[in-house]
């Protein structure tokens, strides 16, 4: 049973929820600079929704995504909620596709960049955002432009959150603040930094 608070979570599942619970203060910290400083407390509460949401320990990967993107679409408030929700469902659905090959390492990067692409282009949809306007989303292109998610994608978009930092926002309630969040990086493009390296460890792992 799937929604077995008691059953084991996948090991990854478990570890992403540990990373954002360690990183939860810091995200808000951040979110508090020009938002309403719950980032942090929303992403973490939205992995530990996950968890009991977890197929279980042996998990695959598409499994593990749709558990996060369940909790995040339906259990998540703010933005990061529903936002983060479709890019995890859409790394899922394109992990989990046709073309998805488990036993295949290669593919699996190659599937997630797909899906990756499709989750940027639903939150840019969803939200109106285009990169350039210090979200989530100055993370999440650079990420996409390679075929695979490989170490160079994870640092395209390490970069891409820490340039953040030079950007006044122009959407999403930072928005309302101009520039008091300058010199500090966009907390939901550190947020998408901190998944995309943990999904390059699990297709490393
Ligand atoms: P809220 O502002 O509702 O409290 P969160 O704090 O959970 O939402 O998430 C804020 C993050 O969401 C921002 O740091 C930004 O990266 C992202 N974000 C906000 N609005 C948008 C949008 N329209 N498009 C893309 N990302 C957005
Ligand atoms: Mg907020
Ligand atoms: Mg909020």
């Amino acid at each position: 049973d799937a929604t077995d608070a008691t059953a084991q979570p996948s090991g990854w599942l478990a570890g992403l929820a540990e990373t954002f619970e360690a990183r939860r203060r810091d995200l808000n910290a951040l979110d508090q600079r020009a938002g309403d400083g719950d980032i942090g407390t929303n992403l973490s509460s939205g992995l530990q929704a996950a968890l009991l949401r977890s197929a279980g320990p042996d998990a695959d990967l598409a499994a593990d995504l749709s558990a996060v993107a369940g909790a995040f679409l339906d259990d998540v408030g703010g933005s990061s909620g529903p936002l983060f929700g479709l890019v995890f469902s859409a790394v899922a659905d394109a992990v989990a596709g046709p073309d998805a090959d488990d036993a295949g390492q290669a593919d699996d990067a190659a599937a997630v960049v797909v899906g990756l692409r499709d989750g940027l282009e639903a939150v840019a949809r969803v939200g109106g955002a285009a990169p350039g306007d210090r979200t989530l989303l100055d993370a999440l292109a650079p990420a996409t432009e390679g075929s695979r998610l490989d170490r160079h994608a994870v640092a395209a978009a390490i970069a891409g959150a820490r340039a953040t930092s030079d950007l006044v926002a122009r959407r999403g309630r930072a928005s309302y603040l101009g520039d008091r969040a300058l010199g500090f990086p966009d907390p939901g493009a550190v947020a998408v930094a901190v998944v995309l390296a943990a999904l390059l460890e699990r297709l490393e792992g």
